[in-house]
């Protein structure tokens, strides 16, 4: 989406009264009980599913190993809109390697291509019939010249003599039976190869943030994904209310907009709810701050 437009959007929101709070981590920085003992009635979260998955293989911290995120906002935004942590430009790259099968790695194998890298390859542990994301993502990458190299799990990584990754080693899959996701589960055949590449991208799927759950449903929940009531989207915690991919898992920017408007109601009929001396209190904070 065009900058301009989420730039008017929010624009508006400041219009309309709305506070933003940057660099500010809901669990670190501060505790949803620090927001209702500061003054507010109610939380919504809507925190995402942003965490990549790591890929849990040896090597995968070497340089030149990114994740897909990353990879992306740093091939994408000018570094004076970026967290000082990601200014310095991507490194020049030949080769790139996406491991993972989903849109965020065909986003990926794209931007790389636009990078100017001079060979693209997509690595994925299925078949092409197993894929998850769009067909149409995969037909442009075609198009723009990426190789997809199926049946593929990533054994190690392995460091060229500069230090950087010069290559992903894997186990070569074919598909059993199926797996509680009805999709033939992938099993090696001891065959092993190797993908030559300077620059490997890890696009396996995103999960959510089991630090903020736990604020919410206890100390030992270990789960990334918040539970709300699916007609309310308020969570096991009076007044904290949750959607989007927060509670879905990576979804669909539609899908977290319907959440959001749905919760908003939700939120509105439980501040009504309120007795009215706590109600006329977020008056009194607005205004202070
Ligand atoms: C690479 C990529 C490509 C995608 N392409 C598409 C697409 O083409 N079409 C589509 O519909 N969807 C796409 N999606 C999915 C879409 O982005 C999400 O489904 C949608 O943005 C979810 O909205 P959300 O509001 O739930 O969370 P998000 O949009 O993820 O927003 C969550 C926000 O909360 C912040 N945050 C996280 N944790 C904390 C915390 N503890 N404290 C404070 N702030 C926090 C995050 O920094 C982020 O700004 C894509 C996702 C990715 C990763």
């Amino acid at each position: 989406m065009e900058k301009h437009i989420l730039q008017e959007y929010m624009a508006h929101l400041y219009r309309l009264g709305v506070e933003f709070v940057g660099s500010t981590y809901v669990g670190r920085d501060i505790t949803i009980d620090e927001l209702f003992e500061g003054g507010y009635h109610a939380v919504f979260l809507g925190h995402g599913a942003s965490l990549g998955n790591q890929l849990d293989v040896p090597g995968a911290d070497l340089p030149g190993v990114i994740m897909a995120t990353e990879f992306l906002v740093r091939g994408n935004l000018q570094p004076e809109l970026l967290p000082e942590w990601m200014r310095e430009p991507l490194p020049k790259s030949e080769r790139v390697l996406v491991i993972g099968g989903g849109d965020t790695s065909m986003d990926c194998v794209r931007t790389a291509v636009r990078l100017g890298a001079r060979e693209v390859t997509c690595a994925y542990r299925r078949t092409e019939a197993e894929q998850k994301g769009r067909e149409e993502e995969r037909v442009h990458a075609r198009e723009e010249g990426v190789r997809f190299e199926y049946l593929a799990a990533p054994l190690r990584t392995e460091a060229g003599p500069d230090g950087r990754v010069a290559r992903v080693h894997f186990a070569r899959m074919a598909l059993g039976e199926p797996d509680e996701s009805g999709r033939r589960r992938p099993v090696p055949t001891g065959e092993e190869f190797a993908v030559e590449a300077d620059t490997v991208v890890i696009a396996i799927g995103y999960g959510g943030d089991e630090e903020v759950v736990r604020m919410i449903e206890g100390k030992d929940v270990n789960r990334s994904l918040v539970t709300v009531s699916p007609e309310t989207f308020e969570t096991a915690r009076p007044g904290v209310f949750a959607g989007g991919d927060c509670v879905k898992g990576a979804d669909l920017v539609v899908t977290a907009l319907a959440d959001g408007r749905r919760a908003a109601e939700s939120i509105h009929h439980y501040l009504e709810r309120l007795p009215k001396k706590r109600s006329s209190a977020i008056t009194g904070l607005r205004t202070a701050r």
